[in-house]
């Protein structure tokens, strides 16, 4: 097997040059890279002090999913769309449970080399509406993701980032233009968290996913619920009172926890948590709050917040919808924050 490198990589966007390195400006951590060395995300290598991405094209994981597992329930429900991941992430969460691909290496991991064109074509010939960037960070694979979601609009098709929100303000303004929506991992509401958990930030995250609303790009937020680590009542009520600022219609999803990768000891979120984030989001103002990896009644299912009419009625993956019409509410008029199909 080929190693990565003996691939030809594509030169990178966003970097500079400095004195025998290269810096570059695609996430937050602006790594600055020597000779033949790579990023955190470890698919960004320097060669004679120019910055290439050595995973452009390169797929690990190929799906069809129901729209709803990325999860976005505002956008297109009850569509499936062609979801594709590669690998590597700027992030090192202990709970990661996608660790096989997110904190592997290209040299370790053999992954399918495809062009844009491949993937819509695939993305057609399963019948998908769209495609997801997703299964690890999107945005660390910003060359092809851009490539392939300009070609993606050009055939119909909508475009999607599942993402931990790290990214600088020029490469998403960029891809703004071709991506229409995003579900952003909000991992908890605490740099500490960010720091000792995931070997980040919270700040660029926060400033990223306003960045992304005023850009017009649609939005949800996924909020993963760690007992001990991040679901505490003041820390929920501050980054459900941050998100009502931000735009009370964002759909948020608590999920509930379960035990994996470097957190194996760690205990599943306990339902009554799950709930007290609900109603927290609910006492803050917020119109949809879902609750995910859990069964608890009507905890998927979308109702308008004005008349309380049921809209979209969901049981695992499967969904019916029911009642919107353009986005709105059809008894009472709502805004429901929602792009649904010309077919809905
Ligand atoms: S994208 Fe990769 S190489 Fe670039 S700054 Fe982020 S972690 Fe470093």
């Amino acid at each position: 097997m080929n190693t990565s490198r003996d691939r030809h990589p594509k030169e990178a966007k966003f970097w500079r040059s400095e004195e025998k390195r290269v810096r570059c400006q695609l996430c937050p951590h602006s790594c600055s890279i020597t000779h033949l060395n790579r990023g955190i995300c470890g698919v960004r290598e320097n060669r004679e002090n120019k910055l290439y991405s050595m995973n452009y094209g390169k797929i690990s994981s190929v799906n069809s999913d129901p729209v709803e597992k990325k999860p976005l329930f505002h956008f297109y429900p009850g569509s499936d769309v062609f979801s594709i991941g590669s690998i590597g992430c700027t992030f090192r969460c202990l709970h990661c449970q996608n660790f096989t691909i997110s904190m592997a290496t290209l040299d370790e991991l053999s992954a399918r080399d495809v062009t844009p064109e491949e993937v819509c074509n695939m993305a057609i010939d399963n019948r998908c509406q769209g495609i997801a960037f997703t299964y690890n960070e999107p945005t660390i694979w910003h060359e092809f993701a851009y490539d392939t979601c300009k070609l993606a609009k050009e055939r119909g098709l909508y475009t999607v980032y599942v993402s931990n929100g790290f990214i600088q303000e020029d490469p998403l303004r960029e891809i703004s233009t071709y991506l229409d929506a995003m579900n952003i991992d909000i991992k908890s509401f605490t740099q500490s968290f960010y720091e000792d958990i995931c070997k980040a930030s919270i700040q660029p995250v926060l400033d990223a996913t306003i960045l992304a609303h005023s850009l017009g790009i649609h939005i949800e937020l996924t909020y993963l619920i760690i007992p001990g680590k991040n679901d505490s009542e003041e820390e929920l009520r501050n980054f459900t009172s941050w998100c009502a600022e931000l735009d009370v219609r964002i759909p948020i999803h608590f999920s509930r926890f379960h035990p994996d990768y470097r957190m194996e000891d760690t205990p599943p979120t306990p339902i009554s948590t799950m709930e007290m984030a609900k109603r927290i989001g609910k006492e803050e103002g917020l119109k949809f709050i879902y609750l995910g990896n859990v069964r608890v009644p009507q905890g998927g299912d979308t109702y308008c917040p004005n008349c309380k009419t049921l809209l979209i009625k969901r049981d695992g993956f499967s969904t019916t919808v029911m009642e919107p019409r353009n986005g709105h509410c059809p008894q009472c008029g709502e805004d429901l924050y929602m792009v649904l199909s010309s077919n809905d």
